[in-house]
């Protein structure tokens, strides 16, 4: 893998922190961040910020790059438009050389001063730390997301996960090495690392109210990431289609053979074509949903086999270019 390769071949001066941040129009809240990180970083040891901006059009991309023009341990990557905060995450998590890894999101919801508690955590021997929410009030959206977030987390790790788990986490270089070996295009990150087992621990963070700005998801967004998690790590939608296949099958039979007893006994057929007409609506509507399930796990079938990059890379400050390149790309054969 382009890691190990990574680790081999070059003279990198490994760093204590890389700390992932994807941005995506965050003007306002970038310099409080950049300023509240480094002075929690440098009290930690050494560390490396690395900001991947997902095709900003608000000047936040200016903002990262005077930063890193001052101070070295700024990192930027600049995506050529906006792909989505998981492939950001990806582009981060190829680029981090830390011994621990930290992500976060830009809006100052997570505090980065909790960065301290996460570190003294793993400290004590994990290899994930994630941070548990208990205080924020949320959208009746965002709750409903969680829970079926939190089902899936739990279906697939096949543990207890707790529920109100945030992005903001830390996890060792270990555990990075296996997340970069995950090349689907999808890439989800909190279902993703429910599933990948390692020690883990939760501790509990204060999340604040997003600082400046407005959230990215909206509740079509939303929803779409909970059923994209629920047909990617289960196989909910086809065992519903089957079993409800399964049921109508066995009603409808049963039906069948009764009005045919019913009309051969005593002559008495049923009148009217209001419950013909329903059922056929009905199975209709099924078979349609049905159709609808398959060819959604076509369609991503689809964009697996054509193997198109998950970004594409404007530019990149402060960065050795061996350190991965702009090739998220599979790296077939290398391995
Ligand atoms: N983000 C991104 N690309 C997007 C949407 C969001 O990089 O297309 C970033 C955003 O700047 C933030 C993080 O992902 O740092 C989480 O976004 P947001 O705070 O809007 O999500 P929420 O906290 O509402 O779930
Ligand atoms: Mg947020």
């Amino acid at each position: 893998m382009m890691f190990e390769k990574i680790e081999q071949n070059n003279p990198v001066i490994p760093l204590d922190f890389s700390v992932v941040i994807p941005i995506f129009n965050e003007k306002e809240n970038i310099s409080e961040l950049y300023e509240r990180l480094s002075s929690t970083l440098r009290s930690l040891g050494s560390y490396e910020i690395i900001f991947i901006d997902d095709g900003s059009i608000d000047g936040s991309f200016q903002l990262m790059k005077n930063f890193a023009q001052k101070d070295k341990s700024v990192k930027v990557i600049r995506f050529s438009r906006n792909y989505g905060q998981h492939p950001a995450i990806k582009a981060g998590f190829r680029h981090a050389i830390g011994s621990y890894i930290i992500l976060m999101d830009a809006d100052l919801q997570d505090d980065p001063e909790d960065i301290k508690i996460l570190d003294a955590k793993i400290k004590e021997g994990y290899d994930i730390v994630f941070s548990q929410i208990k205080n924020i009030e949320r959208s009746i959206f965002k709750k409903i997301n969680s829970i079926v977030f939190h089902f899936v987390f739990s279906r697939v790790s096949g543990s207890r996960n707790p529920a109100d788990i945030g992005t903001f986490r830390i996890f060792t270089r270990k555990v990075l090495i296996s997340l970069n070996k995950y090349e689907e295009r999808g890439i989800i990150y909190g279902p993703l690392m429910a599933s990948i087992g390692y020690k883990s621990a939760y501790v509990d963070v204060r999340k604040n109210k997003r600082r400046k700005g407005v959230t990215h998801y909206s509740f079509y967004k939303l929803m779409r990431m909970a059923l994209d998690s629920l047909s990617t790590y289960t196989m909910i939608p086809l065992q519903l289609m089957i079993y409800s296949g399964f049921l109508i099958a066995t009603v409808s039979f049963s039906a069948a053979i009764y009005l045919i007893f019913k009309k051969l006994a005593y002559g008495i057929a049923v009148p009217g074509y209001a419950s013909s007409l329903i059922s056929s609506f009905f199975l209709g509507g099924v078979i349609l949903l049905s159709l609808g399930v398959v060819g959604d796990y076509i369609f991503r079938i689809y964009q697996e086999v054509l193997r198109r990059p998950l970004f594409l890379i404007d530019e990149k400050i402060n960065m050795d270019d061996s350190h991965g390149g702009e090739d998220e790309k599979p790296q077939s054969g290398s391995s």
